[in-house]
């Protein structure tokens, strides 16, 4: 040990009584793979020996700089590992308020023995440090700082160290336990109409239920009194169970995209992101969750390769560009030859069309024409008025007045290359798909593929 080291370890011990932390919190960037405490027991054992003086132990109650709280890391730690209970989590976090008298204790400190006002560490770094390291033996869990699953934040001011060292506890008050939200993706199918994909609500009377009559409060005349504009919703079919089985508080719906209220979404289905929030259980069985969902729709909607999701998973959902493929059926005002037929679909596959803002969309909208590409088209001639088509198109694409023409506000368009007026009577999303790399990555999810899937 250096010369420079024992002087100013007794430096430090002139500016009055310290604990071990205290001591040796200003090396705290020497000898790697020590605790600041064991680093001022040495200090401390080192001098003893070379003066020839009696040992002294260290006693935190007595330090003038914590305060005696750099002996309460046990106990704290006990109340974090309490106030998380049940709660199942596989990574953690320890932050620390310090109060500002204490944080002046650590600067003065360094000042009265005539060191660097910033040398070693902090108390607040050592507490994190040394609470997270008792939280992570008593739990089994990981530290994360980046986004932990739960995080603990320790309010120094709400304790009183002295009571807390007496009896080697901590109030519940001194700590504050945030569970961070879990999620899970999947893909849904709609497989019937008139379903939105999230609860709406009642336009009338904003989801009360409830209308003023002549007699006070009534059932709105709108609604029923449900409150909602449709019976159900893809949200509200998947919602509670994901919830219920991660023993959350509540849950958002995140989709990637959705379809009109009255289009199916079939085959492939759409990605979702179920986000739960303060979740007791992190790693439910998801393939029974999967099975309980679609048992409980009877068949109106379906979940499919539900799967443990990453925080990103929801930006993912939300931002990926996307393609989407169609399912239309379709009414011509004349009858269409078979050849014509074939050979407009074929103008329209791999065409880059104009498309004005759609009449539906917004009437009070300037209009903005956008250019959307039609990757693949398909389609069959059932009669010589009515046809199904399918259509695989860039994400934006309008696909009703991509057949329609909107009166001429899309070109090129199926009725305008045919010269009949054409309209959709069903559309289906039959698949939503990442544009240029699949939605589905392993960077995103926290599991394992399902075998079962
Ligand atoms: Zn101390
Ligand atoms: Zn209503």
């Amino acid at each position: 040990m250096g010369m420079t080291t024992l002087e100013n370890a007794r430096a430090l011990l002139a500016t009055g009584p310290l604990c071990n932390s205290c001591l040796g919190r200003p090396f705290a960037d020497r000898s790697f793979g020590l605790t600041n405490a064991e680093r001022g027991r040495a200090l401390r054992t080192t001098i003893a020996l070379a003066d020839d003086t009696d040992y002294e132990p260290d006693d935190p109650e007595t330090c003038w700089v914590c305060e005696g709280y750099c002996g309460t890391f046990d106990a704290i730690a006990d109340t974090i590992v309490d106030a998380l209970g049940d709660v199942h989590f596989e990574t953690y976090q320890v932050g620390t308020q310090v109060s500002p008298l204490v944080e002046e204790n650590d600067r003065l400190l360094r000042e009265d023995a005539g060191l660097d006002p910033e040398v070693g560490e902090s108390l607040k770094r050592e507490m994190n440090r040394e609470v997270g390291r008792r939280v992570g033996a008593k739990s089994g869990a990981e530290v994360d700082f980046d986004r932990p699953d739960v995080l603990a934040v320790i309010d120094l001011d709400g304790f009183d160290s002295f009571e807390a060292l007496e009896s080697d506890s901590v109030t519940s008050h001194a700590v504050d336990v945030q569970i961070n939200p879990a999620f899970v993706y999947g893909r849904y199918r709609k497989l019937e109409r008139d379903i939105p994909q999230t609860e709406w609500p009642c336009r009338e009377c904003g989801g009360s239920g409830v209308q003023l009559g002549d007699d006070g409060e009534e059932p709105c005349d709108y609604c029923g009194g449900s409150g909602y504009m449709y019976d159900t919703s893809v949200e509200q079919v998947v919602r509670p169970h994901v919830v219920e089985a991660m023993d959350g508080d509540e849950g958002t719906f995140h989709g990637a995209g959705r379809e009109d209220v009255d289009a199916r979404m079939l085959e492939e289905g759409r990605p979702f992101v179920l986000e739960v929030k303060r979740p007791r259980e992190r790693t439910p069985d998801v393939a029974a969750l999967e099975s309980e969902i679609n048992e409980a729709a009877e068949g109106a909607v379906e979940v499919e390769g539900l799967r443990l999701a990453t925080y990103e998973m929801v930006e993912r959902v939300k931002e990926h560009d996307a393609s989407k493929h169609y399912r239309a059926d379709v009414e011509f005002s004349d009858p269409v030859e078979e050849d014509d037929f074939e050979t407009a679909l074929e103008e329209l596959r791999g065409t880059t069309v104009e498309q004005d803002t759609p009449q539906r969309v917004d009437h009070r909208r300037a209009a903005l024409t956008r250019e959307r590409t039609v990757y693949d088209t398909e389609g069959e001639l059932r009669e010589p008025t009515q046809a199904e088509v399918r259509i695989h198109g860039e994400g934006g694409l309008y696909i009703k007045e991509l057949i329609s023409s909107d009166e001429g506000r899309t070109v090129p368009s199926l009725a305008g290359l045919l010269e009949t007026d054409a309209v959709v009577t069903a559309l289906d999303v039959t698949g939503v798909e990442g544009e240029h790399e699949p939605f589905e990555m392993k960077m995103y999810f926290r599991d394992e593929p399902r075998s079962d899937a």
